[in-house]
């Protein structure tokens, strides 16, 4: 039954209806979190399909994730009461891929062209900067492939590329390099993900005919969470939204307050710019929030309110009914009690019938998930983690996993074919399939026939010399776990293979999240008395864990939150140092540290009836426990629509100077980071230690060095006497 205009006109507020009816002309539509600016866009896009204005195919729309657009389009489905085909509906990439396959030769591919990932990039950037003899330890491909990079997300070709657009990075060669690489990818017929919209903005740039036919074809262009767009996505906006002799039918939709990819090039300043592209724009304003509470409401907003320089929005209840509970803190002892507070919590609401699926926890950095998943699964609870990997499934994770299988079962076949090549050491799928056959024949493991081979030098060149490295990585490893214990000798194992080094060496954006995972992996390997131990508890945790049904709670990023909404919200981790991220403090100031508050904000609005917020009093920085301080943003939350329980070491220290730490005044007392004598940079290879400097060890504590040799230290630990340690797992303390 296709819906009448009435149907699906009548359930919105005036200014909804005259977002969706303003169909002509430039239009932005700016307002706050759960105003329906996404539903606004749905409706619009049926309104213009139902009033017979376009063909399915005659709308462009853009929406931020795949996951938005299956939505998107299941909704207006069901507001036309059918599927329809053809539509140009999908993010930025996935319609720009479209494109291209259809206008390739204008760029000099065809449109079987192949999409590289990140390691092909890589190698190619490596080949290529190889003749120039510059020096890799200084100036490594990655970088240079990081600068390729953004200079694509400025929609830069490398003719474009002014003598003041260039970059200094290896001597001045990264525009040569650059324009080199694109030249390679056309000769394979490739192009890499950047490209996808640097080559259609190019296109449409160059080729008037082309982009005359989009103009024709399409009418409308919608495009969500605008806030976020970068330079080459807003190019492309306006290349095909500025048509000649007809008006722009361009709605965009974005809220300021919720910009939080700046860190990929994204610019909020587009949102600013929209009346100045678009003469005449209209702007219509959504004051109604019909997702939370008037208390969440009032939290969300008094917390954002301490950013700077924003554009400004009311934010009103939309739902009378729903005055609902404040915003819950928990201050917890440490953070295993932390996830057992959620875990219970959960359970509870379970209990009382509530669907998993309406619940999220919603974390800050990927790495935190592991503790709640570790609950979830203990208390038999289904989760999924969306827009993102369990946990223990993480390439990172499994690769380190496999290093600690052969350290501990040297026999272990399967672990060893999965790290035997990461990092590259030049043990091709040749090779491997080689020893595989040798080993099948003596009726031993491959390490076996490693071994055998190395002993008996029948190994030459390149694997002799790699296979050797790595079986003496292995061997030092197992004399380490025998004397010092596996923490340390699984440190000293992924140090040694070059593991770390492989990721500290890797410039794209995800790296530094995958050692926070890996520093969390070894995190959890403390708790455990043997290295058997420990990988007998993750086959337990990891094996069966897709549990039937839909019902499940979700774990994510804030990030992957971005215009999800549920009924209830955990929000773990609120302390300083964590969220907001250390790294914002220590590098952004305080651009960094609002987008920080951006993103605590778009948390807090994910939420329909409760939002629960949680800091922990204690938090493990390796093996060793640090105090932690609640987050300041817990603190810019109106007290009024705060409710606080439990209490952490560091309050019920301040506690007994000043009897009610809640009554007045600042909520919570903060120490600058400097006073708190926790390092405050992850460890990196740092030549920089010298003997006499005061460091922190992850299992020893804090200690003096008194020797150094390369990458190995002698200190002298507070505690535990003198010890010898691998650098890069030692922090300088200031
Ligand atoms: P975000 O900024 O988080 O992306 P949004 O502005 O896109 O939020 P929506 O997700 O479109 O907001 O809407 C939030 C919720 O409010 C949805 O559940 C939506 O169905 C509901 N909603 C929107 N408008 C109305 C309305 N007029 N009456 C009732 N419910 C509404
Ligand atoms: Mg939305």
């Amino acid at each position: 039954q296709p819906a009448t205009p009435k149907d699906y006109l009548e359930r919105l507020n005036p200014e909804q209806r005259e977002a969706i009816e303003t169909t002509e002309g430039p239009l932005l539509i700016l307002a706050g979190a759960g105003t329906g600016k996404t539903r606004v866009l749905t409706t619009r896009f049926a309104h213009i399909l139902l009033t017979g204005r376009a063909r399915p195919y005659q709308i462009l729309a853009v929406t931020f994730t795949n996951k938005a657009a299956r939505e998107m389009r299941e909704r207006i489905g069901a507001l036309l009461g059918e599927a329809v085909e053809g539509l140009w509906l999908g993010t930025f990439h996935a319609i720009c891929a479209r494109m291209l396959r259809r206008h390739a030769e204008y760029v000099g591919l065809t449109s079987s062209f192949t999409i590289l990932d990140t390691d092909d990039q890589l190698r190619l950037v490596k080949q290529l900067m190889a003749p120039y003899r510059v020096d890799p330890k200084r100036w490594p491909a990655q970088g240079m492939l990081g600068i390729i990079q953004r200079w694509k997300d400025r929609g830069l070709t490398p003719e474009r590329i002014t003598p003041a657009e260039d970059d200094d990075y290896a001597d001045g060669i990264a525009s040569r390099i650059y324009a080199e690489y694109q030249a390679r990818l056309r000769a394979v017929n490739a192009c890499d993900f950047g490209d996808l919209m640097l080559h259609v903005v190019e296109i449409l740039r160059t080729r008037p005919d082309v982009l005359a036919q989009y103009h024709r074809s399409f009418r409308y262009i919608l495009v969500d969470e605008y806030q976020d767009t970068n330079t080459v996505q807003y190019l492309w906006l306006r290349l095909l939204a500025k048509r000649e002799g007809a008006p722009s039918n361009i709605a965009c939709v974005g809220d300021d307050d919720q910009s939080i990819y700046s860190w990929r090039g994204a610019e909020v300043e587009n949102i600013l710019r929209f009346e100045k592209d678009f003469p005449g724009a209209a702007v219509v304003r959504l004051e109604r929030n019909y997702r939370s509470t008037a208390q969440i409401l009032a939290a969300a907003a008094g917390l954002i309110s301490h950013n700077s320089g924003r554009l400004g929005k009311t934010l009103r209840p939309g739902r009378d009914d729903a005055e609902g509970e404040k915003v819950r803190v928990i201050g917890v002892w440490d953070s295993d009690e932390e996830a057992r507070v959620v875990g219970d919590a959960i359970e509870t609401l379970r209990t009382q019938g509530h669907a998993l699926s309406e619940m999220a926890i919603l974390m800050r950095a990927g790495f935190q998930t592991r503790p709640f998943e570790e609950r979830l699964v203990a208390r038999g609870i289904p989760y999924r983690i969306v827009g993102g990997v369990r946990f223990y499934e993480r390439a990172e994770i499994r690769d380190c996993l496999a290093y600690m299988r052969v350290l501990a079962q040297p026999a272990d076949d399967l672990a060893f074919e999965r790290i035997v090549n990461v990092p590259r050491r030049g043990v091709g799928a040749t090779a491997l399939q080689k020893l595989q056959l040798e080993a099948r024949q003596r009726g031993i493991s491959l390490t076996g026939v490693v071994s055998a081979l190395l002993a008996e030098a029948a190994l030459k060149g390149r694997s002799k010399d790699a296979l050797g490295a790595l079986m003496e990585a292995f061997s030092r490893a197992r004399e380490t776990l025998g004397a010092e214990g596996h923490v340390v000798a699984v440190e000293q194992l992924l140090e040694d293979c070059g593991y770390l080094q492989m990721w500290r060496d890797d410039k794209s954006l995800e790296a530094p999240g995958r050692l926070d995972n890996i520093k969390e992996l070894i995190r959890a390997l403390v708790d455990f008395g043997t290295l058997g131990a420990f990988l007998e508890h993750i086959a337990l945790v990891t094996e069966g864990e897709e549990t039937a049904g839909e019902d499940k709670v979700n774990l994510m990023t804030l990030h992957g939150a971005k215009g999800l909404e549920f009924d209830t919200v955990f929000l773990p981790g609120w302390e300083e140092g964590v969220f907001p991220s250390q790294r914002s403090m220590d590098e952004g100031g305080l651009k960094s540290l609002e987008e920080e508050r951006r993103l605590a904000y778009v948390g807090l609005t994910r939420a329909r009836k409760l939002a629960t917020v949680l800091h922990a009093g204690r938090r493990r920085i390796f093996a060793n426990w640090q105090d932690s301080i609640p987050s300041r943003f817990i603190e810019e939350i109106p007290s009024q629509h705060v409710a606080i329980s439990g209490q952490t070491p560091f309050e019920r220290r301040q506690a007994t100077a000043a009897p009610s730490m809640f009554a007045s005044g600042p909520l919570l007392a903060r120490k600058p980071m400097r006073d708190r004598n926790v390092p405050s940079r992850p460890a990196s290879p740092t030549p920089d230690i010298g003997v006499g400097e005061r460091v922190f060890h992850q299992k020893f504590g804090y200690g003096v060095v008194t020797d150094v040799d390369v990458d190995r230290l002698q200190v002298l630990f507070e505690q535990t006497g003198e010890k010898r340690v691998m650098a890069s797992f030692v922090e300088i303390v200031s």
